[in-house]
């Protein structure tokens, strides 16, 4: 008790000592090393704090203070300039948002004040009510004056005179009115170099005193000093007669009238969603106070534009969108592939972000770790290698050794990382909790996902936000996600009237007269018209995983030729196949080749994404609802980026990994003298189009894919070669037909089965497992060809491909350990096995359907752990022939669809 005493004495006049993790002094963080106390301010009584509380409102108004720099004596030294009866009259609201001493000492007397903040003005005039002969108050009103004159000393050190005529200042600020009906507007704030910016404010609000203009914490980036000002209304006054120790009570009654103050209007929704606690009538946003940092006024405009970014920055794709600076062109992807794949923030900031912009607790995090089973031992490699010539295969051999040692130690220590999070309120109720079971090798990975897969679920939510709870609930579900609806429905509940962004307006302008429409709808991103691809197609095309860097720009276009650019860029890099930028761009960039430019129309954009893009004016603004325009995109394919896995196999392997996976299935396919052959998964075509350049035996080709994209690319490139080489000495003088089709695997089509030999490169991985088995189970039981080769990664070298990966990438020490992040060499792989997976399911396939198998790879050895890069299987026939030949015609099923199809012309045909 004794030391309280103390306490309150000192914090009078000296100054405690400001804690490192504060920026001002806060009694949390008080300490007093002169007295040998570290304040405990659990044991704070009510009474002790209401003393020391007026104890320091009495200091703040003595004279030490008033030449100090800091945000509060701006505003005295400014209430000094205020002309007439309001000379030096102080308003209660801005002590209580720039002395945070004054506030956490008001949580002690009243813990309502954290939900709150203004309950914190009654306990300031209550204090001051205790100063009388040093402060004067008045019955009703929220200000608070010093009695006597500042001694003149102090006045002429604090004040400097204004040289020549008052300057005056116009600072951009918004108006948000309380009816959501009307629009945000600028309103310019007329602050003179001796005037008190305050005055202006509450000129504009239509109030006739500063000191009933109340005044939020500061909205939006951590670091601005916007705020939100606007009127006090009746019930924010309150008995000030009252007992302090009952003061919890009375400050819920309304106290006694005061005329000056409205009645409590209507609540401004979406001033109130801003601050956080409930604002009613007319608001101003404004970036304007005092600082720590001079004497001076410190501003910034704040424009329309900034006001909707602060809107959209509440939903997580808003987030992301800002940090790519991309509003009308990024998304949300859906995915975190790789660190060095994604742009803008990261998932973990996002969330973070998103948390404090509503108000809930810092997410926490918790992540799990699981050892890896170390590969088992490896025969000495150093030796094997040494007695033999060194071939080409050797050195390949050689390097995998030396990596191998590497990949050993660390996979020894290894360990995967799960990472759960939970979301708090700011009174610890847990709103929401993801625990994905996913495993990664980095525990920044592991991380980045599981905040992924909340922000995701958050924007599902912020985009239709009329979602059913049963809707809502499964979304989750899907995403590991589990939430309490009750507390997620209370922290969130005024989105709804705020962020009705995907509902409102997206209906469109397809005003457009038809014969402008080169393409109409036929791509997967609706609403996107009048597409058109220019330039000559060079071939180098974009696939998932690359890296793509475009320039675009997106125009507001009118029905009457008017064009306003609202975003551009020069190069603007992502992902694709990623869902990193908004779905329309992704359809159409996916039909270019690098060098094209395309452009296209779209319906508007929701009007709050439009209007954070770019600054609108006002014609423009009633344009955006007249729904006579539309968006359009315009960009150029200026550079691609292998996937990861591509870069690695070229970066790693010479020849590259699929090219020796190419090589390894033409040598089988020219040693069984096959002449007809079935591609499984055929991709592009790369197979088949090196197969045309030996000569074989081959006569018959077929390829099936299920991607259009590839099976068109495969038909462009091979539709060249064949119609080039239509005379009788080129390798592929035997090849009468060759047909694309557009199917599944794992459905049956009579018109591939008994063929000579089957491939399937790299494809299962690329299903789901239970769609590898299957395909396996159709391949041998019912296509039945007499060899099948079939190849997928095998998952034990990937500790190789990163090692490798991360020497190369050794100038960055921070990117070094985030380099190959997902947990897959592609993050389309829905999985990867290990020799041992692998060998079962082949064993136990060959086993049941009569074939024989053998297992080889490509890229690395079969004797040097951690076996080769890619794995194969080659399964041979082992019935006799003609036992088969009944099943060809019994099902004459045709499932596949024909995409292309070329047949030898009759002329050659021998
Ligand atoms: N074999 C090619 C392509 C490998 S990429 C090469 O080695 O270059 C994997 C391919 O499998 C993709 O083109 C993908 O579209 C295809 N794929 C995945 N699932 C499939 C399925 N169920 N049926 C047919 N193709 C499939
Ligand atoms: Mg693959």
């Amino acid at each position: 008790m004794a030391s309280y005493l103390n306490h309150s004495l000192i914090l009078g006049g000296i100054e405690p000592m400001t804690c490192g993790s504060c920026t001002q002094v806060c009694p949390y963080h008080l300490s007093y090393p002169w007295l040998g106390i570290q304040n405990s301010t659990n044991s704070l009584t009510q009474q002790e704090a209401s003393d020391e509380l007026v104890a320091r409102v009495k200091y703040l108004f003595s004279n030490e203070f008033l030449p100090s720099l800091q945000p509060l004596s701006g505003h005295l030294r400014a209430a000094l300039q205020r002309e007439g009866d309001l000379n030096g009259l102080v308003p209660v609201s801005v002590m209580a948002i720039c002395d945070s001493k004054l506030s956490n000492l008001c949580k002690f007397i009243n813990p309502k004040v954290e939900s709150n903040p203004f309950l914190v003005i009654p306990l300031i005039m209550r204090a001051a009510a205790r100063l009388s002969g040093i402060l004067a108050t008045s019955e009703g009103q929220l200000w608070i004056r010093r009695q006597n004159p500042y001694p003149r000393e102090i006045m002429e050190s604090s004040i400097s005179q204004p040289s020549g005529s008052p300057q005056s200042t116009l600072i951009e600020a918004v108006c948000i009115p309380c009816s959501s009906e009307k629009a945000v507007e600028t309103v310019t704030l007329d602050v003179s170099s001796t005037g008190y910016y305050l005055d202006a404010i509450s000129k504009k609000l239509g109030l006739t005193d500063a000191a009933n203009v109340l005044v939020s914490r500061t909205v939006g980036k951590t670091s601005s000093e916007t705020r939100l000002y606007f009127a006090a209304h009746q019930s924010c006054m309150l008995d000030l007669s009252s007992d302090p120790l009952t003061a919890k009570e009375a400050i819920h009654l309304e106290g006694p009238l005061n005329e000056s103050l409205s009645k409590k209007g209507p609540l401004n929704e979406r001033a109130s969603y801003f601050s956080g606690h409930d604002i009613y009538g007319d608001a101003i946003l404004a970036s304007i106070g005092y600082t720590w940092k001079s004497k001076d006024l410190s501003y910034e405009d704040v424009s329309v534009q900034s006001y909707y970014r602060m809107l959209i920055s509440k939903i997580p794709c808003g987030l992301y969108k800002l940090s790519r600076e991309a509003v009308l062109m990024a998304e949300l992807p859906l995915a975190f592939t790789t660190r060095t794949n994604w742009r803008g923030s990261y998932p973990r900031d996002i969330l973070c972000t998103f948390c404090r912009q509503h108000r809930l607790s810092e997410p926490v995090f918790s992540t799990e770790t699981t050892p890896i089973k170390a590969p088992s031992e490896s025969p000495a490699c150093g030796k094997k290698l040494r007695v033999t010539d060194s071939t080409e295969e050797e050195i390949e051999h050689e390097k995998g050794c030396a990596r191998d040692t590497v990949a050993r130690e660390s996979a020894e220590s290894a360990v995967t990382y799960q990472c759960g999070v939970k979301l708090f309120s700011k009174c610890q109720d847990l709103i929401v909790e993801c625990f994905p079971k996913d495993s990664f090798k980095k525990q920044n990975d592991s991380i980045q996902n599981t905040s992924l897969k909340v922000l995701s679920w958050l924007n599902a939510y912020f985009r239709d936000l009329d979602m059913t709870p049963e809707k809502l609930n499964s979304t989750a579900n899907s995403l590991e996600i589990r939430f309490c609806e009750k507390n997620f429905s209370k922290e969130f509940a005024l989105c709804r009237s705020i962020h009705n962004v995907y509902q409102s307006e997206t209906q469109g302008a397809k005003f457009l007269d038809e014969n402008h429409i080169s393409m109409p709808n036929t791509l997967p991103g609706q609403g996107v018209f009048s597409l058109n691809i220019d330039g000559p197609d060079s071939g180098v095309c974009p696939s998932n995983g690359c890296l793509l860097v475009i320039s675009y720009s997106v125009s507001l276009v009118t029905e009457s030729g008017y064009k306003k650019v609202l975003e551009s860029s020069d190069e603007f890099e992502f992902e694709i196949g990623a869902g990193a930028v908004i779905p329309h761009l992704e359809a159409v960039v996916i039909q270019m080749s690098i060098g094209q430019s395309a452009c296209f129309k779209m319906d508007m954009a929701p009007k709050e994404f439009v209007l954070a893009a770019a600054a609108v004016s006002a014609r423009n603004l009633s344009l955006l609802s007249s729904k006579s325009c539309c968006l359009k995109y315009s960009l150029t394919l200026l550079r691609v980026t292998e996937p990861l896995e591509e870069r690695m196999e070229q970066a790693l392997f010479s020849p590259p990994l699929s090219k020796q996976r190419v090589e390894y299935a033409v040598k089988h396919i020219r040693e069984s003298c096959a002449t007809t052959l079935v591609d499984f998964g055929c991709g592009s075509g790369s197979l088949l189009d090196s197969l045309l350049n030996y000569p074989t035996t081959l006569e018959k080709i077929v390829g099936i894919d299920i991607s259009q994209k590839s099976l068109s690319r495969a038909a462009k490139i091979l539709h060249s070669k064949l119609s080039r080489n239509t005379d009788g000495n080129a390798p592929i003088a035997c090849v009468k037909s060759t047909i694309l089709y557009d199917g599944s695997v794992t459905d049956f089509d009579s018109r591939l089965c008994g063929f000579d030999i089957g491939t399937c490169l790299e494809v299962i991985e690329h299903m789901e497992e239970d769609q590898a088995f299957l395909f396996g189970d159709v391949a041998l039981s019912s296509f039945r060809p007499k060899i099948l080769i079939v190849s997928t990664p095998n998952y034990e070298y990937n500790v190789i491909l990163q090692k490798a990966n991360l020497s190369s990438q050794e100038e960055d020490p921070d990117e070094k350990t985030h380099i190959q992040s997902c947990k897959f060499r592609n993050h389309d792989h829905k999985f990867e096995w290990t020799r041992e997976q692998f060998n079962c399911w082949a064993t136990d396939l060959a086993a049941k359907y009569n074939y024989s198998v053998e297992f080889s790879g490509v890229g690395g050895s079969a004797d040097i752990e951690p076996g080769f890069a890619s794995q194969i299987a080659v399964f041979r026939r082992t019935s006799p022939p003609d036992e088969d030949e009944h099943l060809k015609d019994t099902d004459s099923a045709h499932h596949y669809k024909v995409i292309w199809e070329w047949n030898r012309p009759s002329t050659y045909s021998s």
